[in-house]
C-alpha cells in the first residue's frame, strides 16, 4: 500500500490527500529553485534571508536556523559564509557575551529579499479568489496538522500557538493569556513573534 500509487489513490480519499501534500512541496521547491537561480543563490540560502528579514536577532543565529529549517549547523555555517561573501548579511554581536551573534540583512540582501519573496504568489493568487469559509476550513486543517507534526517531533520547531506557554482553554475556546484574548481559529498563529515554549 503506497499513497504513491494511483490506484490506492483512487481506492482511499486519505492517500490522494497526502500525495497532494507531496505534489505542492515539490511545486514550492521548483518555484523556491527558480528564484534562487535568478538571484543566484541556493534554495536555502534564500530562504535563509527571508527568515532573516521577518525574524529578531533572538531567532538569527546559526544554532536556531539550523534548528529552524532541519538542517545541520555546518549548512547553516556554509550559507552563511556565501551570503556574508555576497555581502548579503552581517554579523552583529551580542552586547552581553561577544562570542554570541546574530545575523543581520544589508540593504542588498533586503533587496533580493524583496525581488524573491513573491515566488509564493501562485497560491495567493489562487486564496484570493475563494471565499472567507473555505480559507477558514483550509486554515483550520492546515494549522491542526502542523501542530500535529509538532507534537509529534515530525516538525522539530513551530511557533505555534498549542505549544505556547500563553495559550490556554478558555470555555472550551482557544484563549491567549498575553493578548488577554479569546483566539478564533483564524486567529491561530503558526510564527508568532510572542510565541513562548
Ligand atoms: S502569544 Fe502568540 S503563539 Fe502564544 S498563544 Fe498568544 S497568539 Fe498564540
Amino acid at each position: 500500500m503506497s499513497v504513491f500509487d494511483p490506484e490506492e489513490q483512487n481506492k482511499q480519499p486519505d492517500s490522494k490527500i497526502v500525495a497532494g501534500f507531496e505534489r505542492l512541496s515539490q511545486v514550492f521547491r521548483t518555484l523556491l529553485w527558480d528564484q534562487a537561480k535568478a538571484q543566484q543563490l541556493s534554495p536555502i540560502q534564500v530562504q535563509l534571508l527571508i527568515f532573516i528579514r521577518y525574524h529578531g536577532a533572538d531567532k538569527n543565529n546559526v544554532s536556531y536556523l539550523a534548528r529552524e529549517f532541519g538542517v545541520t549547523k555546518p549548512t547553516i555555517s556554509d550559507a552563511v559564509k556565501v551570503l556574508e561573501e555576497k555581502k548579503l548579511v552581517r554579523r552583529v554581536a551580542d552586547q552581553a557575551d561577544s562570542r554570541r551573534y546574530s545575523l543581520l540583512l544589508s540593504p542588498a540582501g533586503k533587496k533580493v529579499v524583496a525581488s524573491s519573496e513573491n515566488f509564493t504568489v501562485p497560491f495567493s493568487d489562487w486564496l484570493a479568489q475563494r471565499g472567507q469559509k473555505e480559507k477558514e476550513a483550509l486554515w483550520q486543517s492546515l494549522s491542526g496538522l502542523i501542530a500535529a507534526l509538532n507534537e509529534n517531533g515530525t516538525i522539530s520547531i513551530q511557533r505555534h500557538c498549542f505549544n505556547c506557554t500563553h495559550y490556554r482553554k478558555k470555555g472550551g475556546a482557544h484563549f491567549c493569556s498575553l493578548l488577554d484574548a479569546p483566539l478564533h481559529s483564524n486567529d491561530l498563529r503558526i510564527d508568532c513573534p510572542e510565541h513562548r515554549e
